[in-house]
């Protein structure tokens, strides 16, 4: 399944759910890997200490969900898929104070826990009480919050957005602007800044320099709109779908190139147009063999900056010639784009809604809830 992507639900029912426990109607459940999502109702438990309960307003799809629901990275099933979403915090359990029932909030997959070595680093952003590598699919305490037909369904990287309701960690909630159009501002709960980050904040995108961007769907997207932001001369995108490169020129992309139309080897052609190889290099895509063999390569020999995003499936090794790293080179990876996100993704919102980002390009389809088949459809067909 390749896919695209930010296509946005959002729950078409108004009902008011304030039982507790909550019964939603409309989530979506891959009862087993690699099978069509269900549309359910569920039971939902309130939060525990230290737990949010949220109503969804609005999702995105983003090249994570479709990795976790094939089974490139790893998950346990019966699971609620989603984690790039918006919402309105319903209740909150004991001790939670960051937020309170009617802020608006964004789930964070990579939470921010403030306590863990991680959390207390100036550097880096991974937290240790992550649920990513490797995914649980249960809240802190073990167990998950949602049941269907008797049964638990696990929480996909502990958020499950595609649902009417959901509760998640504390740590893993950013309460933002009250004014934020939640259909907007969903992107900024994970591919925006997971894009933006990786070269903004992480490989420190520099004026004048040369970049190569491998994939083009919504997180190479971001990554080239923070190229062109930081100044980058020249920004090559490259995608085997060459229905993204009108909305990449857009963006900033100067060269496009489609690796199955080439004569030589894509790396070989990037380190051809730029005389040395380029100064910042970013995977987003996910494959090993983007990361080695073209990503790594497109860079300067000497001073060039490798820079991983996508997800290659779990397990996969990299396999490289040592002396491929020794001229200089940087090979690293950036998750959520380097952000401490409770600290740093609200201010990302009140930059968008003071027109310092730009979110609207990354939208190519707006969805009711109950049409997530056709939303998945039009992602694996890689339509925008
Ligand atoms: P996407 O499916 O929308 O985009 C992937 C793009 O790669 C598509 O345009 C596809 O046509 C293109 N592609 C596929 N194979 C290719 C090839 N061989 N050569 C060139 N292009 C190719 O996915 P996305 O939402 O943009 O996510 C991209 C990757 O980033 C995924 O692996 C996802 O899991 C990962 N991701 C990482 C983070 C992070 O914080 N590190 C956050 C979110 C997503
Ligand atoms: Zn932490």
């Amino acid at each position: 399944m390749e896919c695209d992507d930010n296509i946005q639900c959002f729950p078409t029912c108004g009902n008011s759910w304030t039982l507790s426990p909550t019964a939603g109607k409309i989530n979506a459940i891959a009862w087993k890997r690699n099978s069509p999502l269900s549309i359910e109702e569920v039971q939902l438990e309130p939060p525990k200490a230290g737990e949010v309960r949220i109503k969804m307003t609005s999702s995105a799809i983003c090249g994570s969900d479709n990795h976790i629901l094939k089974g490139s990275l790893p998950g346990n099933f019966p699971l609620i898929p989603g984690h790039e979403g918006a919402g309105i915090v319903e209740s909150t359990g004991e001790g939670v104070s960051s937020v309170k029932p009617g802020d608006k909030v964004l789930t964070l997959v990579v939470p921010q826990c403030r306590e863990c070595n991680s959390c207390l680093a100036p550097k880096g952003n991974f937290c240790e009480k992550q649920d990513i590598l490797p995914s649980s699919g249960l809240m802190l305490d073990g167990t998950s919050r949602f049941t269907c037909k008797g049964q638990e369904i696990y929480q996909a990287f502990r958020t499950s957005t595609f649902a009417e309701y959901t509760v998640v960690p504390e740590i893993a909630v950013a309460k933002i602007d009250d004014a934020a159009p939640m259909d907007k501002v969903c992107l900024l709960s994970c591919g925006m800044p997971a894009g933006y980050g990786a070269a903004v904040h992480s490989a420190k995108v520099t004026p004048g320099s040369t970049c190569v961007v491998f994939g083009l769907g919504g997180i190479g997207s971001a990554v080239v709109m923070a190229c062109k932001a930081s100044g980058a001369s020249r920004i090559i995108g490259v995608d085997i779908n060459e229905e993204k490169f009108p909305r990449a020129r857009v963006l900033g992309v100067t060269d496009c190139l489609n690796p199955w139309k080439l004569k030589e080897p894509v790396q070989q052609v990037v380190v051809e147009m730029t005389g040395f190889g380029v100064d910042f290099a970013f995977e987003a895509i996910g494959l090993v063999e983007t990361v080695v063999y073209c990503c790594l390569e497109s860079c300067h020999l000497s001073y060039g900056i490798c820079q991983i995003i996508g997800l290659a499936p779990s397990n996969s090794q990299l396999s490289l010639e040592a002396l491929m790293v020794v001229s200089g080179r940087t090979l690293k990876g950036v998750c959520l784009g380097g952000y401490k996100t409770r600290d740093c993704i609200p201010q990302l919102v009140t930059d968008y809604l003071q027109n310092k980002i730009n979110l609207d390009p990354l939208i190519t389809h707006q969805l009711p809830f109950d049409q997530l088949h056709k939303a998945f459809k039009l992602y694996h067909a890689g339509k925008r």
